[in-house]
């Protein structure tokens, strides 16, 4: 994971623990590295240039200079600002009573949609709750037998019907959950390849129909840029509570990790850091900083 932005950072603060004191200079020329390693994780370009300028501020403030040991001193800096940047963020799921909380997952096609409703309804599994996962992606066609097949693998049971109707899908299976004692509702709605209005106003009408508790955007972590852009749009939309980036284990740059919340406002809840059911991870911006630091 940003294997490729630890590399060039760790490079960056070698060059500068080497020495005893450093220098004014030397702490612009590390900034400047830092910048382009930024850069090249595809970290959007104004919350680079941002994040440089709190980190210049705080070094100088720190008298980073005068420490006996400047490198620890502003690694130190960039962790914590690292860490706001991609902060705060709480990533309990607040259950409502008398249930079901109704959990609605949107996102575009091929982003990990569908897996993450099997791990999240995993997740809940292991909190004590009873999901159900509802296909209400009814766009893509494998995607129904895509879900029961996880719901086999998981045990956790999945509605769906032979309807063309997202909306109505969405709200026999919150009556289903009712009369069958589920607590916590899962719904997979339609995701496209690009953003169109058609499929947003289904996720809109379906979110509206439901009123879900919560509104997670998956996100792939490996579009970059586009994941942190189509978050945006989601947003204006969907009044998301946050993100679940996915695939984060084969995402060697990290810029959609370290802009989304930054651009969007809203925090990254969860992770997906592998394709099995069980590689879901609550985030925490101060570990993923660290992991990042290497
Ligand atoms: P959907 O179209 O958004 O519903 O996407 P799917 O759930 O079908 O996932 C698309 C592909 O991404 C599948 O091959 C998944 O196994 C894979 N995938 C999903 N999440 C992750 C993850 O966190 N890590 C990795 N490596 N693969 C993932």
């Amino acid at each position: 994971m940003f294997e490729s932005l630890t590399e060039k950072l760790n490079s960056v603060f070698k060059s500068l623990s080497g020495r005893g004191r450093i220098t004014e200079s030397n702490i612009s020329d590390a900034m400047r590295d830092v910048r382009k390693a930024l850069l090249e994780a595809d970290v959007n370009y104004n919350i680079v240039k941002q994040f440089c300028k709190d980190v210049r501020d705080a070094a100088l403030g720190a008298e980073v200079i005068k420490s006996l040991h400047p490198g620890q001193v502003l690694i130190k800096i960039v962790n914590d600002e690292l860490t706001k940047l991609m902060g705060p963020v709480d990533t309990r799921i607040y259950f409502v009573s008398p249930g079901p909380t109704i959990i609605l997952l949107a996102g575009l096609q091929g982003c990990g949609k569908t897996t993450t409703a099997a791990k999240l309804g995993n997740y809940l599994v292991s909190k004590g709750k009873r999901p159900l996962m509802v296909a209400d992606d009814l766009q893509r066609p494998a995607a129904i037998e895509q879900l029961k097949v996880l719901g086999e693998q998981t045990g956790i049971p999945v509605y769906s019907e032979e309807i063309k109707d997202a909306v109505r899908v969405a709200r026999n299976a919150i009556k289903h959950a009712k009369d069958s004692g589920n607590d916590v509702v899962i719904v997979d709605t339609a995701g496209r390849l690009h953003i169109d209005e058609e499929m947003m106003t289904e996720v809109a009408n379906v979110a509206k129909a439901i009123t879900p508790h919560q509104i997670y955007l998956v996100c792939d972590s490996m579009t970059g840029q586009d994941a942190v852009n189509s978050a945006k749009e989601f947003n204006e939309r969907l009044e998301l509570d946050g993100v679940i980036l996915t695939k984060l284990d084969g995402d060697a740059r990290g810029g959609a990790a370290l802009s989304v919340k930054a651009v969007t406002g809203k925090p990254i809840k969860f992770i997906g850091v592998g394709e099995k059911l069980d590689k879901l991870e609550e985030f925490h911006p101060d570990r993923m900083a660290s992991r990042i630091l290497g």
